[in-house]
């Protein structure tokens, strides 16, 4: 697969480098030059299929140049272990739920198979890698499940002292081997600010082959193609192709609802996108308006979709071309604030028995308000409710049941190298331990 770069189509890469690479070398994010229109069969067939099939079938098309079929076969292996099943509220709403991973968030698709990627990478080419990353909860837990135990490659994680979660910072400072969690005296913004030091730094460079995890990174977005691809095949199996499908993404970063994007240049039979936000509803005001004003941004019950400036809004402009009518004529945007959420758990909690997490509970409202008579509509469950007990607890109390991958928490000890805000102590963790 050849990549370009959204800042200057003449910056190039094969896929390799781009996932190496993570940000293209001008600062721009790397989009595949074509992406494949799948054929018919395909999507009758995935829908007989399970998960990991269909990943396979779609990854020997676009990859067959850049891995073996060995190497693509163990990536598919390592990354696809847990299904990503629709659950019916009624004939209308269907709930495609991405939290049965390790981290219980749709996150985990994206870090695992870039782990598989990496660690693929690192073994042909003889390296050891060493991945430094930021997080402010999420993305740090699905990042170092991803990579947990694999050989030549070792993970720092970088999170601000007690500003994450207590059930966030368990899932990634107890896997312990080589997952190393450096507790940051400082904000979140500290820890991007040291990652990006770390990668300036001469003596960290001259011992370490060094390689980001962020969301940015391309090979988050391939497997995030697939949940849509064998979803609406198995909707289409069973209601017929009758229907139009209506996907509803609730969305910060935006590279979820991207994903789902390229997967519809590749033929995925959906009729539109809703781009469903909370406050920080930068994407829907562009979608209305036509203008794209970043903004600072705001707390919110859905604390993973608080983005002000979403990192992948570059990438939808560049398969849109820039146009406008064109985006929003695919694309529908809703913003909900939290009375609006709570609400929405407590209701379809009393009407359908089902208990949705915040983000969830946005995506579902952001589906109703544009799915008409007949249509089918899809709803993104990203994350498991048992990750937000607080607000779940006081919302609907007594209804929420801890899954066994929080359990077996419980009782794993926490370990954390403290380091200060400044580039000195991150080194000194970071070359001491080999
Ligand atoms: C990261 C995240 C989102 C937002 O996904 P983007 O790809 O950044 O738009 C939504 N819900 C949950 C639970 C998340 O962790």
């Amino acid at each position: 697969m050849r990549l370009h770069s959204t800042s200057d189509n003449k910056v190039t890469a094969d896929f390799r480098t781009a996932v190496k690479q993570g940000l293209a070398p001008d600062g721009g994010l790397y989009m595949p030059d074509s992406l494949p229109v799948l054929p018919d069969t395909f999507w009758v067939d995935a829908g007989k299929k399970d998960i990991a099939s269909v990943a396979q079938h779609v990854f020997d098309t676009l990859l067959k140049d850049d891995f073996s079929d060995a190497e693509r076969k163990e990536i598919v292996d390592r990354a696809f272990t847990f299904d990503a099943p629709v659950v019916s509220l009624d004939d209308t709403f269907h709930i495609l739920e991405l939290f049965h991973g390790p981290t219980l968030a749709f996150k985990d698709f994206g870090a695992r198979t870039m782990a598989a990627i990496l660690s693929v990478i690192a073994e042909k080419e003889g390296e050891k890698l060493t991945i430094v990353t930021a997080t402010s909860g999420d993305t740090g837990a699905a990042v170092a499940h991803g990579f947990h135990k694999t050989p030549g490659v070792e993970v720092f994680v970088l999170y601000p002292r007690g500003q994450v979660s207590p059930l966030q910072e368990k899932q990634f400072t107890t896997l312990g081997d080589n997952i190393i969690a450096l507790e940051v005296n400082g904000t979140f913004d500290d820890c991007q600010r040291l990652v990006k030091a770390c990668f300036s730094d001469d003596q960290i460079r001259a011992q370490k082959q060094l390689s980001t995890a962020n969301s940015i990174n391309i090979a988050r977005l391939l497997p995030q193609m697939i949940y849509y691809m064998h979803a609406v095949s198995v909707l289409i199996a069973e209601k017929g192709s009758g229907n139009p499908i209506v996907c509803s993404v609730p969305s910060g970063n935006f590279g979820n609802l991207t994903a789902g994007l390229m997967a519809h240049r590749m033929g995925l039979p959906v009729d539109r996108f809703v781009a469903a936000t909370n406050c920080n509803h930068v994407v829907p005001d562009y979608l209305e308006e036509g203008e794209f004003i970043p903004k600072p941004s705001m707390r919110t019950l859905s604390n993973a979709m608080d983005v002000g400036n979403p990192s992948n809004f570059d990438r939808m402009q560049s398969l849109y071309n820039h146009d406008h009518e064109a985006m929003s004529r695919d694309i529908k945007g809703a913003w909900f604030d939290d009375f609006q959420t709570q609400s929405a758990i407590v209701d379809i909690w009393v009407k359908h028995g089902y208990l949705m997490d915040p983000h969830t509970a946005v995506g579902y409202l952001g589906c109703r308000e544009y799915l008409q008579e007949g249509e089918t509509g899809l709803v993104l469950a990203t994350a498991h409710p048992a990750k937000f007990p607080e607000s779940i607890e006081k919302f609907v109390p007594g209804a929420l049941e801890t899954p066994e991958q929080l359990k077996r928490l419980a009782d794993r000890d926490k370990k954390s190298i403290p380091v200060s805000a400044g580039i000195e102590s991150v080194r000194d963790a970071i070359l001491r331990v080999v």
